[in-house]
């Protein structure tokens, strides 16, 4: 992946105040800022199917959608990829599509355990395998799921992530495609939760004390 692969959000960014975007009301207290709003997630993701499509020169690819937080970027990422095949002369990419359901956090640190639950059945022998992830942080939890899904002899494995934090990596794990490069901060919004608040957010946003407190367990 090189870094023209990928927006980066810079740590002086200060991002976007909430009131000057549509943010539902029952979190207009709980975030402190807009980092990437709804349409720049939708612009950036449109360029990383496009890339995605033209790397697959016409092979099907099996996409596995990463639960809970992946399920917005797959959903749109697919929808996209759909889009790409549909307007391409030939090469287009078939795709099928896997789930697998995986939790490493605990309020907004990670628990240090990666439980993958449902991995057993995924269908990604001799596959084109294409993981979508809402976000890597230490790159343990991709560590972990590449390790399973290798034990399955997958042909090829690639990894669409739509964020990467910056600095944290403890294994230096960097996805095939990337969003957004972003600062150590927790994130939400954009089916990213915090105790499975604010999945019903579209923008990604941080996160303030307010909505710490109010939505800590
Ligand atoms: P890693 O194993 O790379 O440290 O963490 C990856 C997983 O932790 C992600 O799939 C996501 O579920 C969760 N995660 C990491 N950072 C954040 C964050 O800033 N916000 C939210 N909501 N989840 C995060």
């Amino acid at each position: 992946m090189s870094t023209a692969n990928f927006i980066k959000i810079s740590d002086d960014f200060e991002g976007y105040d909430t009131a000057s975007l549509s943010v539902p009301y029952h979190y207009e207290n709980d975030l402190d800022k807009v980092i990437i709003p709804y349409g720049l997630i939708q612009d950036r993701i449109e360029k990383i199917a496009k890339d995605i499509v033209l790397d697959s020169f016409g092979e099907p690819i099996t996409a596995v959608c990463i639960l809970k937080g992946g399920y917005k970027f797959c959903s749109d990422l697919l929808d996209k990829i759909n889009v790409v095949n549909r307007l391409q002369a030939k090469g287009s990419a078939p795709v099928k599509l896997e789930f697998v359901r995986i939790k490493s956090y605990v309020n907004e640190k990670s628990s240090g355990t990666v439980e993958i639950i449902d991995g057993a059945s995924l269908d990604v022998k001799d596959k084109n395998v294409l993981v979508i992830e809402d976000i890597i942080d230490t790159g343990r939890t991709m560590k972990k799921l590449l390790n399973t899904l290798t034990s399955y002899n997958p042909k090829q494995v690639r990894v669409a992530s739509l964020l990467l934090k910056r600095g944290t990596s403890l294994t230096g794990y960097k996805p095939d495609y990337c969003g957004f490069e972003i600062p150590d901060k927790f994130v939400v919004g954009y089916a990213l939760d915090y105790n499975e608040y604010f999945r019903d957010l579209n923008h990604i946003c941080v996160i303030n004390e307010n909505g710490i407190k109010k939505y800590s367990v």
